[in-house]
């Protein structure tokens, strides 16, 4: 038995977009419950203390390991990680088939587990929106959670204290590494807000009790914040009850501020240089 903190799915109804449930340390048979196949495993080492392992994909998430391999959003991740932060302890970032589990950080491993199947996930929730989605939109939603499992691997491995709930803490870190990129990070943070958006109509924003993550609709909604509160002169446009609620939006550029200098200051001695 392996303890796993991290997200682990529960499909909330079949096909629909299903990362969100986090049991927090949960014991679960990673070898028997994932059903990852190891054989014919790829190793390609970044820059970083991240390594980077593509895993034989199972014949249904063959289309969605190509996508993830063109796409290169694992080594984007690394490599953007990497610029920002000393990672001193061997990272692996795994990308394979987890059998209906959901991408994870196995603390026991060091290991951040990525899953194939959520490519075809984040595609069917933007296709149902509208069918003529693009697939850079899909890979954004695909660095999002990137971002998201590898700061749970920086808090694990660097011994980070946490500002807040860990969940709300690491999408905090995807947004931050998003829009450290600019214009085309911020465009990236929008897309994953409209698969948390979508996500929460399609499932209705169920709630387990046992959900360590804030909501779907929350998720959605702090990460409009964050965009509308980084540069709130461009996107006048997110601020609606439909969106960023004007009560919310207010508030926008002061909590960007704290989420972004939380995040600066528990990496403090572990920063680049930049
Ligand atoms: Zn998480």
């Amino acid at each position: 038995m392996t303890a796993i903190v991290g997200e682990r799915v529960v499909m909330r109804s079949v096909g629909a977009w299903s990362r969100a449930l986090c049991g927090g340390v949960t014991a679960l048979a990673i070898a028997s419950a994932s059903g990852c196949q190891k054989a014919g495993a790829s190793a390609t080492p970044s820059e970083s203390g991240i390594v980077i392992r593509y895993e034989a994909p199972a014949s249904p998430d063959r289309d969605n390991a190509a996508f993830l391999r063109k796409w290169k959003v694992a080594e984007e991740a690394a490599e953007a990680v990497d610029a920002l932060v000393d990672v001193d302890r061997p990272v692996s970032l795994v990308l394979g088939s987890c059998g209906g589990e959901g991408s994870a950080y196995d603390p026991e491993a060091d290991r951040v587990e990525i899953c194939y199947d959520e490519v075809s996930e984040a595609r069917e929730l933007f296709q149902r929106a509208e069918p003529r989605h693009a697939d850079d939109d899909v890979a954004a939603v695909m660095l999002e959670t990137l971002f998201h499992e590898t700061a749970h691997a920086l808090v694990d491995v660097l011994g980070l204290r946490t500002s807040g709930r860990e969940e709300d803490f690491a999408d905090q870190f995807a947004a931050l590494m998003l829009l450290r990129k600019g214009v085309s990070g911020e465009r990236q943070l929008l897309a994953a807000a409209e698969a948390w958006r979508l996500s929460a109509v399609t499932n209705e924003d169920v709630d387990s009790g046992t959900d360590e993550h804030s909501s779907d609709s929350q998720r959605a909604v702090n990460h409009l914040c964050y965009v509308y509160g980084s540069a709130s002169g461009r996107h006048q446009n997110l601020v609606g009850a439909d969106d960023l609620p004007a009560d919310r939006a207010k508030g926008c550029a002061r909590e960007w501020s704290t989420v972004r200098a939380s995040w600066m200051t528990a990496l403090g001695p572990h920063l680049r240089e930049e």
